[in-house]
């Protein structure tokens, strides 16, 4: 842990206590090089959001997979990567404030529609066509991946040729 008084990363802990909350260790180190004196806490790290897939599988959730299937549909429509970080984000948030930590994949989809729709409406099309046929987040992505690959830009994408 590097010293907050001289910078110096070699300390010594010369107290350690759980806190009354038991959720956190408060750390009295002693820098080895200025002899100053500085705290630190241990967390556990925070609860993770579990995806229920379609096929019951679990794994857990990434806002980089749902940002990024919303920049697909967003291709070439007049909407920022900020927008869409924020959008992801507070799909996150949302998720985080339902009551359960495992999470129905079909969930975070009709999240993003939901959300999408209120930003462009042909983003919206785009990802309620696709994902309302194909259902999981991960098919979505490669269908209209191979879509936009195809220089396919209208409004709503056309069946995947192997289907
Ligand atoms: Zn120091």
């Amino acid at each position: 842990m590097k010293c907050p008084y001289c910078g110096a990363d070699d300390d010594k802990v010369v107290d350690s206590r759980s806190m009354a909350d038991g959720l956190s260790i408060r750390r009295r180190r002693e820098c080895n090089n200025c002899g100053r004196r500085f705290t630190t806490y241990e967390h556990i790290e925070e609860i993770r959001l579990r995806v229920i897939k379609r096929n019951q599988n679990r794994e857990d959730f990434d806002r980089k997979k749902v940002a990024m299937s919303i920049r697909i549909a967003c291709q070439k429509r007049p909407v920022s990567e900020e927008q869409i970080q924020e959008l992801a984000t507070r799909i996150e948030g949302k998720l985080h404030q339902m009551a359960d930590r495992e999470i129905p994949s079909s969930v975070i989809g009709e999240e993003v529609m939901r959300e999408l729709r209120d930003i462009d409406q042909v983003a919206y099309v785009r990802f309620a066509s696709v994902y309302r046929d194909f259902k999981t987040v991960n098919q979505f992505f490669a269908e209209l991946s191979d879509l936009m690959k195809q220089g396919e830009a209208g409004v709503l994408p056309k069946p995947h040729p192997d289907i």
